[in-house]
């Protein structure tokens, strides 16, 4: 009978193990992501198979009383998923509960289940917002705990089984609880360090900003978005950067670089949207703005520039300019055409004396203004 039960906690162990597996597959490897609805239903379906699973290999005690990982499960499913799937697999395992019979301990349980739906929420909000992951795990465990110890003692009126049931409830189920976390907290720490070296292989190290190789992946998603009809592609190059590198120094030059890439976050112009294309050449993707939005972000940005009193490592500060293209268009959204436009509309700038904005339209492949 002993080794039955030993068993069972074991089996209990290997499939909550395997489903903690699963559910940190099944989150998406981004650092914001919401679930689709099939991926939610997904989660409620295995969660609550997974509970069904577990009580079948339950520690069995008299009148039916059951001790397994069940609630387990719906406390990972809480605090690594979110309580939108949680509610709905708490419902279904408790309905799951009455499966396996009718009787005073089913039903209580059913009932105990549906209280916890709503409670628990509570409860993980709170403990999250102050504790780290293992403190939440075991308070959520402990409140689980306490309340099936009501449940039981209404099963048996008898406190001393009542008590001697729940503490060997409570040592079962926080061992596994804790193993299961630290499981999924190494998993999770595998992925931040996964995203971060993402996050680093796209970013330029000098500026913080994104890089070219982005660059490109970002004019698939441009072309691909039917929501952006206009699209404007700003180049900048610094005027006479070499003369500054040369007279101040190539860490002043750097240091020069790193408030030039601070100053074009202007307007509601996004990090995503602000590139290091070269050395000292950057870009700007500008998004269903009007033409005259355009310009006057891009004018801004000139004289933004033209007006920042840029400081040394001496704490000297020194003016500079810089020469920005803009190559617009407004449906056809063929980016490399439009880069290329870009690039030829900064040329002119460059030509034309420096510090100016040139625009070109992509469509008319002519000149629509220059300032
Ligand atoms: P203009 O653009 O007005 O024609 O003149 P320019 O002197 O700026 O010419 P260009 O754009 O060709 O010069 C690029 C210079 O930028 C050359 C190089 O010394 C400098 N540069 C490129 N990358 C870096 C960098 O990461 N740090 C520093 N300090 N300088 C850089
Ligand atoms: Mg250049
Ligand atoms: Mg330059």
């Amino acid at each position: 009978m002993l080794l039955n039960d030993l068993l069972n906690v074991v089996a209990n162990i290997a499939i909550l193990t395997l489903v903690s597996y699963i559910y940190i597959k099944m989150i998406p490897k981004k650092k914001s992501y919401s679930l689709t609805r099939r991926q939610k239903i997904a989660l409620i379906f295995l969660a609550s198979m997974t509970s069904f699973i577990l009580m079948s290999f339950s520690v069995d005690l008299p009148q039916q009383v059951k001790i397994d990982m069940r609630y387990n499960a719906m406390i990972l499913l809480l605090y690594y998923i979110g309580p939108d799937v949680f509610v709905p697999a708490s419902i279904l395992t408790a309905v799951l509960r009455l499966t396996w019979g009718i009787s005073d301990a089913s039903v209580y349980t059913f009932l105990f289940y549906l209280v916890l739906s709503v409670t628990m929420l509570v409860l993980n909000k709170k403990a999250s917002e102050r504790f780290n992951s293992y403190t939440t795990g075991l308070i959520l465990n402990t409140y689980y705990v306490i309340g099936h110890a009501i449940v039981l003692y209404f099963i048996y009126y008898d406190w001393k089984q009542t008590i001697a049931v729940s503490v060997f409830n409570f040592i079962f189920t926080s061992i596994c609880l804790m193993v299961n976390m630290m499981f999924i907290e190494d998993m999770r720490a595998d992925v931040r360090r996964y995203l971060d070296e993402i996050e680093r292989a796209k970013s330029d190290y000098l500026t913080g900003l994104y890089n070219r190789r982005e660059f490109s992946s970002y004019w698939r998603k441009i072309e691909n978005d039917k929501k952006i009809t206009h699209v404007a592609l700003l180049m900048l190059d610094i005027d006479h950067f070499k003369c500054i590198n040369d007279q101040y120094g190539h860490l002043n030059g750097d240091i020069i670089l790193r408030q030039v890439a601070s100053l074009l976050h202007v307007e509601d112009i996004e990090h995503e949207q602000i590139y290091r294309v070269g050395g000292e050449e950057f870009c700007i993707v500008l998004k269903n703005k009007s033409f005259s939005q355009q310009m006057a972000i891009a004018e801004k940005i000139r004289q933004t520039v033209e007006n920042n009193p840029f400081k040394l490592e001496n704490h000297q500060t020194i003016h500079l300019t810089v020469s920005v293209g803009m190559a617009t268009s407004y449906k056809v959204k063929d980016m490399k055409n439009l880069y290329r436009l870009a690039d030829h509309a900064l040329y002119q700038a460059k030509e034309r004396g420096r510090n100016q904005l040139v625009v070109l339209d992509l469509a008319e492949r002519e000149l629509k203004r220059i300032l």
